[in-house]
């Protein structure tokens, strides 16, 4: 069992002596910031024990909140995270990182799990799969993060902040107009110094605050670190006093408070997050290290990037980019380890190499290097290299698994038509798939219906034969168009060859005067409602005399 002092993660404990509150003050405060209790950080920390994994053993998490859809950048990171995990024999962990009430979005949870899911992010602890450290929905850890706002409390290193909002937005608007760094800190830390009179008045009044940090970081000093991606950083201290605790009815700790405290609980060895939390790294360090506990292991990357419609280049946005919600991907239909394959070529700069030379390998076979993750600048997403990975990973597949994923995501008519007859349907969905130029049509699973819609008649007389003809034989006369039909069904024996086949097509247009791509173009948008499909004679062939009859003669 780990207890307080004896694990290997921590350092000297900080106090600041002058800063202790008496006992009676304190008492006080607690009693309003954890009116409902709180655990005694030792019982945390007795609870979960340190987890007995070899040293190669990468224990990782991504931290999603539920604040909306989820974000495609989550799966990127879920990805890299899982892999690096199970490479080194370690631990993923799912942690939901509930703690904005305010912003939270009923089912987002549900959505970030079904996606973890559907995209075979098999994490080992997580909501649902309750591993010896959860609860993993961070508003269940309440009582948890609490103790350790108390254990800081008592150390001098937090203080209560009545500040209004009206207070605060004084103090922005001076700094912005003086062109001061913005922040709590020095003079703007209005609360920071206020006596125990001031601050007893205070709690008497009823008046809510935030618990803040008491950073003794001064931002002339430079701190040292290590970014597992960025390399070598020399950046301020931090000397920000933010919020570990808010103030409303949850009394939840803010992102900071909940990282360090969970990230040491769940033993956490490596912490990857997107590089907008890298301005916030000195003051995790400082938060860490006035806990006792040595920094955390960062790596900080850089999020999923577009080239916009002014060929700029900018990070997918929430707002603007339909491709940044999950949802966009799994409704289009794009195959779901194509997609993996994608994000982990964006990842890794020799994985399209390996992909190409183990085209029958699992993707949990590659070996994901941090190594060149560093080296990988920010991902660029290109829609159009995705859509060649769907339809290289769709024309690759075998012919039963093509078969299954068709019937599965299809829906309405369209399914109920492919089921109607299988032999038939297995005939269909063969077409053009062996050979050497396997027919790459195919990206999403969303297309099928376009594409093999109208050999079932029942489809093709609702949705291809009428458009069809208007939008490509309308420059065909009528009579034309009937002769060539009727011509056709005169001489076509299903038992010909192709050869024959295309010699007696070839007569048929000369005897009409039509060149022979326009009397087959004729054909084909009679049986197809379509003028690019694949050869017309392996598709007279899978539909059969009485199909091919009946389509010419209408
Ligand atoms: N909930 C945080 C976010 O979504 C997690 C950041 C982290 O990975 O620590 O940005």
């Amino acid at each position: 069992m780990r207890t307080l002092f004896q694990s290997p993660v921590h350092t000297p404990i900080c106090y600041n002596l002058s800063y202790m509150y008496s006992p009676e003050l304190t008492e006080r405060i607690i009693a309003k910031l954890a009116p409902n209790g709180y655990t005694l950080r030792q019982e945390s920390e007795t609870r979960y024990p340190l987890r007995q994994l070899s040293d190669k053993a990468e224990v990782m998490r991504v931290p999603p909140s539920p604040t909306g859809f989820v974000h495609i950048g989550t799966i990127y990171a879920g990805l890299i995270n899982e892999r690096i995990a199970h490479q080194s024999g370690g631990v993923f962990i799912l942690r939901i990182e509930d703690t904005d009430k305010k912003r939270e979005v009923t089912g987002s949870i549900e959505a970030i799990i079904s996606a973890f899911q559907k995209f075979d992010l098999n994490y080992d602890e997580g909501p649902g799969k309750e591993g010896g450290y959860g609860p993993y929905l961070q508003s269940e850890r309440a009582r948890m993060y609490l103790g350790y706002a108390v254990d800081l409390l008592h150390k001098g290193r937090a203080y209560p902040c009545f500040a209004s909002p009206d207070d605060l937005a004084m103090a922005v608007k001076y700094q912005q107009a003086k062109k001061l760094r913005p922040g709590y800190y020095g003079q703007w830390a209005l609360w920071r110094d206020k006596s125990a009179a001031e601050i007893t008045t205070a709690l008497n009044d009823n008046k809510p605050f935030v618990l803040r940090f008491r950073s003794e970081g001064s931002h002339d000093k430079r701190i040292n670190y290590t970014d597992i991606f960025k390399g070598k950083m020399e950046v301020p201290e931090n000397d920000l006093d933010v919020p570990l605790i808010k103030s409303d009815e949850f009394h939840l700790p803010t992102y900071h408070l909940a990282h360090v405290v969970d990230d040491f609980l769940m033993g956490t060895t490596k912490v990857f997050r997107s590089d907008e939390w890298l301005p916030s790294t000195a003051l995790h360090i400082e938060l860490s290290q006035s806990l006792g506990l040595k920094p955390f292991n960062y790596g900080h990357f850089a999020p999923i990037s577009i080239i916009d419609n002014n060929g700029g280049k900018r990070k997918l946005s929430k707002r603007k980019d339909p491709e940044a919600d999950v949802q966009y991907w799994l409704q289009a239909g794009y195959p779901i380890e194509a997609v993996k394959a994608y994000l982990l070529g964006l990842a890794n700069s020799n994985f399209e190499d390996w992909y190409r030379a183990n085209p029958d390998k699992s993707l949990k076979e590659f070996s994901l290097s941090l190594e060149k993750l560093a080296a990988s600048r920010a991902p660029l997403l290109d829609m159009r290299k995705l859509e060649d990975y769907a339809k290289d990973y769709i024309a690759r597949l075998s012919q039963e698994d093509f078969y299954n994923a068709i019937i599965k995501s299809a829906d309405g008519t369209f399914k109920a038509a492919l089921e109607a007859d299988p032999g038939y349907t297995h005939q269909v969905l063969a077409i053009e798939r062996t050979g050497l130029k396997p027919r790459k049509d195919l990206s999403q699973w969303s297309q099928a219906k376009d594409q093999y819609g109208y050999f079932f008649n029942e489809l093709f007389e609702t949705d291809f034969q009428q458009q069809g003809r208007q939008e490509h034989l309308s420059d065909i006369d009528n009579n034309v168009e009937r002769a060539a039909s009727e011509a056709f069904l005169s001489f076509y024996v299903p038992d010909d060859a192709q050869a024959a086949w295309l010699e007696k097509m070839r007569a048929a247009a000369d005897n009409q005067s039509l060149s022979l791509k326009d009397y087959a173009r004729i054909l084909r948008v009679k049986l197809t409602g379509k003028n690019q499909t694949p050869d017309l004679y392996a598709i007279m062939q899978v539909m059969g005399l009485e199909r091919v009859r009946a389509r010419l003669s209408v």
